[in-house]
């Protein structure tokens, strides 16, 4: 089986150093919607004055590289062991060449590995066989500050006035964006998933952040909550870096699951402005980074 270690290396370093286009774009579009001289505006300024230094030196685009989160889906007849090898060898480099900040800690004893590499959860990797001839490896870092304001909630819920449908899922959501008020390090994106058990709903409300960012959801009434939850979080005033303003969010992907009868499942997977994530497919002897 061919060795991809040297592309999975490759792939960490876009994803750490070279923030997707559309990121930076929709950032740009954010700071033109900012008052000029407010803090928003400033704070915008600055994060769209390190970006393309980042990605021309090569360094990270946050100090901050969080959890690799990596999502492969390989033809048949490839080893996932072989490809988990090659995966956290890529990590360890990738962390001794400072693309990454070495971010694996133990839970117990606290010490750091140095490397990144933890137990099998660390770096996380999801296999997906497919009938593609083609590997595709996505990649996203996802920051500490941004997951530690994440939220799953069990509905019906009392607290939030949130019953068992769309709009329970509506109140969840703004719910989660405004307890996280600056800490996730706004503007974010917003990864939701609806139904599923605990696990495969935080599961799926990650993989929704894969979405581009400006696509359209192909379900209706749920490309109709991704506008709606955009809007009504931009109200709430949070602001870049909850310093108020017109932005505190980019975008909102939401992924409908199907459930238990006795449960409904809403997760929020928040992913901060600084959304590192590429793919890269391999085809035969061709590599291509996207
Ligand atoms: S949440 Fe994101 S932007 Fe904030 S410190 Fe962590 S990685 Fe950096």
């Amino acid at each position: 089986m061919r060795d991809l270690t040297s592309s999975f290396l490759e792939l960490i370093r876009l994803a750490a150093t070279d923030l997707p286009a559309e990121v930076e774009h929709s950032l740009q579009t954010a700071q033109a919607r900012e008052a000029p001289g407010s803090a928003a505006a400033g704070a915008l300024e600055t994060i769209l004055e390190n970006v393309p230094l980042a990605r021309q030196n090569s360094t990270p685009v946050c100090q901050d590289t969080g959890t690799p989160i990596f999502y492969v889906k390989f033809p048949e007849g490839w080893s996932t062991r072989k490809l988990r090898d090659q995966i956290r060898q890529a990590t360890a480099q990738a962390t001794a060449l400072s693309y990454l900040r070495p971010n694996a800690v133990d839970s117990v004893s606290g010490k750091n590995s140095g490397n990144n590499l933890g137990d099998d959860y660390f770096p996380t990797i999801h296999f997906e066989e497919t009938e593609e001839q083609t590997l595709t490896a996505d990649l996203m870092l996802k920051g500490g500050g941004c997951e530690n304001v994440g939220a799953q909630v069990s509905l019906p819920n009392a607290q939030l006035g949130a019953g068992r449908d769309l709009g329970g899922v509506r109140k969840v959501v703004l719910d989660a964006v405004h307890k996280a008020q600056g800490k996730g390090c706004a503007p974010g994106i917003l990864g939701v998933a609806i139904g599923g058990d605990r696990g495969s709903s935080y599961y799926a409300s990650k993989e929704a952040l894969f979405r581009p960012l400006q696509d359209t959801n192909p379900d209706p009434k749920l490309a109709a909550l991704e506008e709606q939850l955009t809007d009504e979080a931009n109200q709430l005033a949070i602001g870049p870096m909850g310093f108020g303003g017109e932005t505190t969010v980019l975008g909102v992907k939401v992924k409908s699951m199907h459930r238990l009868p006795a449960s409904f499942f809403v997760s929020v997977s928040y992913m901060c402005w600084a959304y590192r994530h590429r793919s890269m497919v391999v085809d035969g002897a061709d590599v291509t980074y996207i």
